[in-house]
């Protein structure tokens, strides 16, 4: 027990007058100002943090006990099939709900459905799919393909996507000559521009056995390393944001230009060696274990700026398909902050690092007030009790497609998930409604790149 001690706030930057009493005062530990200590977290009636510290006056109290409080993650890099036929194994709807039951408060949605979001019409579409029907925020992306297409589309979307290799809805990306061209009107939206680095000229046919190790070899991590180094000389100024990662090389590259990258659970957590059928099919490819394990080293350091599921769920029966007739992408957004809560239960990953990496860079990122423990923030939170650890059920999860690459891991789900100051989970049940909100950046200052 701690000692009394008078209320005080421990205030962040942008809070200023007499502090409100809050609505809410939500008391349990967190990681504050650099070490898990008790923390109270105080809750203004317009569902933002007004105050933190200890002993806080509120109209109402929320005692999570030994429990801690995160702020809730956000996912920008997932595919939630809609539009699209693939409709069967998720929508905007259950992939919400996922995410909500997954600790994800934040998605980004990329563009590549079918058709692809590559027009303003197509972006109103979407926009309206995701209107009554989402239960957490949602940013959506639109496609960088032509440079034409760039100024209509920056005007309504929260951040674009280039595509360097031929994929779900894109048949023909633009080749790396004809990245200039894109650069110089996507630095005019000033929108964060993810890329999916991968240089087709590199792919090899023909070679190796039709398993994951035969894919790694068919799209190897040269293709990765040519495409981003052709990325990396976009304009200094633009927002970039090196998509899946699966190398230290990579990371590395991205560093050193100060530019922003992540990767996915599957990368940092699944190999060549895990599995030899297509439930193991990504793209990039899974790579070796010793290049997995340096990976994972790598961002147990703190070295991956922002952890992202690329969740790309597909029917079982499609996945049962002969390796290289069966579609890429695995499903992962309810399970990428559980599957790293754990490794933080059992001491493999500070829980500061997992706390960047999947709360507060992405919010940078997509220039959301999220992510942070801070006054002014909404109050997004988190509670997870690190004893609650349970091995993942693909048949449980939210997603209809029903199974998981990470069938038996050990995960922590959150308890609570809170949006706004209201509960959207309890006791591990979604208990919300589709009150999600579409979002698009609110600042685009260049001290909250995602690199530090
Ligand atoms: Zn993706």
């Amino acid at each position: 027990m701690s000692p009394p001690v008078r209320s005080r706030s421990l205030r962040g930057p942008g809070s200023e007058g007499p502090r409100e009493t809050p609505e809410l005062v939500i008391a349990g530990r967190a990681w504050f100002r650099g070490r898990l200590q008790p923390l109270e977290v105080g809750v203004g009636g317009d569902g933002r943090i007004v105050a933190l510290g200890r002993n806080l006056r509120g109209h109402r109290r929320h005692e999570v006990g030994e429990a801690v409080v995160l702020p809730a993650a956000t996912d920008p890099h997932v595919h939630l099939r809609e539009p699209g036929p693939e409709q069967g194994a998720e929508t905007i709807a259950t992939g919400t709900v996922g995410a909500a039951l997954g600790g994800i408060g934040l998605v980004g949605e990329m563009p590549n459905t079918e058709p692809p979001v590559d027009d303003p019409e197509r972006l109103e579409d979407k926009e309206a799919r995701v209107r009554r029907r989402a239960a957490v925020d949602v940013l959506l992306y639109a496609l960088a393909a032509t440079p034409r297409a760039i100024g209509p589309l920056g005007r309504r979307a929260g951040a674009f996507k280039i595509y360097l290799s031929p994929t779900t809805g894109i048949e023909e990306p633009p080749t790396l000559a004809q990245l200039g061209p894109l650069w110089a009107e996507l630095l005019r939206t000033r929108l964060p521009v993810a890329v999916h680095a991968e240089a087709p000229s590199e792919f090899r046919t023909g070679l190796g056995a039709l398993d994951p190790v035969g894919w790694d070899e068919r799209r190897p991590a040269r293709a990765e390393a040519t495409a981003v180094a052709e990325v990396l000389r976009a304009p200094d100024a633009l927002r970039l944001h090196i998509a899946h990662a699966t190398t230290v090389a990579t990371l590395s590259a991205a560093r050193r230009r100060g530019v922003s990258c992540e990767a996915t659970p599957q990368h940092l957590l699944l190999s060549t060696a895990s599995g030899r059928n297509a439930r193991y099919k990504v793209n990039p490819p899974l790579r070796s274990e010793p290049e997995r394990a340096a990976l994972w080293a790598a961002f147990q350091r703190g070295e991956v700026p922002i952890l992202a599921s690329d969740h790309a769920p597909h029917s079982l029966a499609a996945k049962e398909r002969p390796f290289d007739l069966a579609p890429s992408g695995v499903p992962g957004l309810e399970t990428a902050l559980p599957l790293m809560l754990a490794r933080v239960a059992i001491g493999q990953l500070a829980l500061d690092v997992l706390q960047r990496a999947a709360c507060d860079r992405p919010a940078r990122l997509l220039g959301q007030p999220i992510g942070r423990l801070a006054v002014g923030h909404r109050a997004n939170l988190l509670i997870v009790d690190f004893r609650r650890r349970r091995p993942i059920r693909g048949d449980r999860l939210a997603a209809p497609c029903g199974w998981s690459p990470f069938e038996g891991w050990e995960a922590v789900f959150p308890l609570e998930h809170w949006r706004d100051g209201e509960p959207i989970v309890e006791a591990g049940e979604y208990v919300g409604r589709p009150v999600g909100e579409l979002v698009r950046p609110e600042f685009a200052d260049p001290s909250i790149a995602p690199v530090e």
